[in-house]
């Protein structure tokens, strides 16, 4: 069934032949203002064309004003019909296949974004948003119904390759699916088979309106994750009835966006939910497609191979590299820039209404600005001999950059391994995928002869030094920021560490407080409650052999040695988390019992702990370690003392932090745009 390669074997879903089996599934981009496909949107999608995928799903797809959102490809009005071309021919171009999803949120839309109240099956307040939508009657459902068919007519005449319905996730079509959102007493409500109705007459529709050989495939929840919801045994019954309607292939997600199992954030173990594909697998005959968290193209091939899945998934992995197909068929020999799965620049942006953008890939979004040839090579005329000082996230991505385009690039790194902030954001439970981007810049430079030097520090005599013998012509400093003093008094001769010290490995004590309740206050407590909890292992062995309780082994999961407070003055604690990743990680903190204090102020830190004053007045918590994470400040005493100092024929540059402390996101946009320049 397979060639050599499994993830390069050609398949068929109904009529349409992909040249292999890497889809990129659809995902919210932001890139449309108006509903119309832009520039923006087409050179994104020609980019990853290029890059060899087989499938771009491109949506979801406004069907209507009612369940849409903002920046979505509308497919409710002809007039779009030009630009959807224009984009289609774009993807044909580079050789990939490429359909629309089509997208209804149902009780997730909201009258704040579309100016309509949302609808659904029943009038229950939406888990999201909170509002009570409007309860379709029997003839707007007819209505709704036919806007999913002539959104797949529009689809199939804009000269797509087939048109796929999001069925899961909580939308519309899953919310008539589960007895948790669907309390109708008509042939829409009842026991599954009512309420499958509306989805099988939804796909009836299509069929009419496309005609029998146009592809059709079904977004489909493998589990809701949501109490009362779906589990897979439901999902089997729903997707096999989509194959008797016409489905040509099941696209297998995980649970709704209301369910507090974790989807695609960092903590959920690659390929976590290729079972719920497996599950669906042995309920149809048509092809299968696994989604979520589908890191690597070795995972996908091993998902292929094992029989869970037809196709693979890979929405984020694309957004991050749009060569990983050509690099994974050793069509391409440079690294695979990886996703890690953080969500600063995807998810975050679209919960708040920003164009999507990527931590890893400076470039994603920006495809139709930059070009898509991207003039990566300097002028040989001014190729340059560049000291890049620090090797933390921007500093490794200037000196990819600017080596890729031709220059001379040494990087000073003071530890005695690269990466910088990275390597704190990673050390937290579950959150080591951040390694993997340092791992992937180090890679690259040294491929680019970038020369990399830990160990060495970098002060303004030893580059004037330096200089003399190496001729620099560019001084990059990269030094990021620093960790701000406390603000509050603390007595001579007590000791307090620094959270990054203490995640860059710094013992503790076991009675802990950590003064500040930011992303890296919430990451230090996770990091200390965590550390003398069961691991994987041993609690693998003991489910095995039924050593324990469940009850038990949750309690051996979550209590670990360190008793840890935190503190903070404002509401609430992570607010500059992103909100895709912040729910789980303050769930994380409740499940360790990090006792969290907020609306209190730190008034001094003396030899028994810290005296806070909070709403029920002033009290000491002991304390044999006191953690600051109040913030930072950019790091800019050797770029002062180098603007004194370096000679004027020097060029010196500052990026990242060292300008302004910011996300890494932020960092690393900065300093590709920098090395852009030189
Ligand atoms: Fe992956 Fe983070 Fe980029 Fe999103 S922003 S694609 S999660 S690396």
């Amino acid at each position: 069934m397979f060639n050599d390669d499994p993830l390069f074997s050609p398949i068929r879903i109904g009529t349409m032949e992909l040249k292999n089996r890497i889809v990129m599934p659809a995902m919210h981009l932001n890139y449309c203002p108006t509903g119309e496909v832009t520039d923006q949107l087409i050179e994104f999608y020609r980019k990853r064309a290029r890059g060899g995928v087989g499938l771009i799903i491109v949506g979801g797809c406004g069907i209507d004003r009612v369940g849409n959102t903002i920046g979505m490809v509308q497919l409710d009005e002809d007039r779009y019909l030009p630009r959807l071309q224009q984009l289609v021919a774009a993807i044909h171009s580079e050789g990939a296949k490429t359909i629309t999803q089509l997208y209804q949120a149902g009780r997730y839309a909201s009258s704040q974004l579309t100016g309509n109240q949302p609808v659904a099956p029943s009038p229950l307040p939406s888990k999201l948003t909170q509002e009570i939508p409007h309860e379709l009657t029997g003839e707007e459902i007819k209505k709704m119904i036919q806007k999913f068919a002539q959104a797949a007519a529009r689809t199939q005449q804009a000269g797509f390759d087939g048109v796929e319905i999001l069925a899961g996730t909580g939308y519309l079509i899953s919310e008539f699916l589960s007895p948790v959102t669907n309390k109708r007493t008509d042939e829409y409500g009842g026991d599954l088979p009512n309420r499958m109705r509306f989805a099988l007459e939804v796909v009836a529709e299509i069929r009419k309106a496309v005609g029998p050989d146009f592809p059709l495939l079904a977004r489909i929840a493998g589990h809701d994750f949501v109490p009362g919801g779906h589990t897979n045994a439901e999902a089997r019954i729903f997707a096999k009835a989509l194959e008797e309607a016409g489905v040509n292939a099941i696209n297998v997600t995980g649970g709704w966006h209301e369910t507090l199992v974790p989807q695609i954030t960092m903590n959920v173990p690659p390929a976590a939910f290729r079972y719920l594909a497996r599950g669906i697998k042995e309920a149809v005959s048509v092809p299968v497609i696994a989604s979520n968290r589908i890191t690597s193209p070795e995972l996908a091939r091993d998902i292929l191979t094992s029989g869970d899945a037809d196709l693979v998934g890979m929405a984020r992995p694309l957004l991050a590299d749009p060569f990983l197909p050509l690099k994974a068929q050793g069509l391409d020999s440079s690294p695979i820039r990886p996703c890690v799965g953080c969500n600063q620049g995807c998810l975050d942006h679209v919960f708040r209404g920003a164009p999507v953008a990527c931590l890893v890939n400076a470039e994603a979004g920006r495809e139709a600005e930059l070009g898509l040839n991207n003039k990566t090579q300097a002028d040989s005329a001014v190729l340059k001999k560049i000291l890049v000082v620090g090797g933390g996230p921007a500093g490794l991505e200037f000196a990819r950059v600017a080596s890729l385009r031709g220059h001379d690039v040494t990087v000073w790194e003071k530890s005695s391994q690269p990466g910088g902030q990275i390597n704190l954001a990673a050390a937290p439970p579950d959150r080591q995928d951040f390694n993997r981007f340092t791992d992937y810049l180090v890679q690259v430079c040294e491929m680019q002869d970038v020369k990399i030097s830990t160990g060495q520090e970098a002060t303004a005599e030893n580059l004037l030094a330096s200089f003399e013998k190496e001729g620099w012509t560019d001084i990059v400093v990269a030094t990021g920021a620093l960790p701000m003093e406390p603000p509050f008094p603390v007595e001579e001769g007590v000791v307090i560490t620094q959270a990054w010290d203490v995640l860059a490995g710094k013992e503790t004590g076991h009675n802990i407080v950590i003064v500040g309740g930011g992303s890296v206050g919430v990451e230090t407590a996770l990091y200390l409650a965590n550390q003398g909890t069961l691991d994987a292992e041993t609690l693998r062995f003991l489910i095995v052999n039924q050593a324990e309780s469940i009850d038990t082994l949750a309690k051996l999961l979550w209590q670990g040695k360190k008793r840890v407070t935190l503190v903070e003055m404002t509401k609430g604690v992570g607010r500059d988390l992103g909100s895709s990743t912040r729910w789980a990680m303050l769930a994380d903190l409740k499940r360790h019992q990090v006792k969290v204090l907020t609306h209190t102020m730190v008034k001094a830190v003396g030899p028994d702990g810290v005296r806070v004053e909070g709403p029920e007045g002033e009290s000491l918590i002991p304390a044999d370690t006191v953690v600051p994470a109040i913030g930072s400040v950019a790091n800019q005493e050797l770029m002062k003392e180098l603007q004194a100092k370096l000679p004027i024929q020097v060029a010196l540059h500052s990026i990242g932090d060292t300008i302004r402390p910011a996300k890494v996101l932020d960092a690393v946009q900065s300093a590709y745009d920098a090395a852009r320049q030189l």
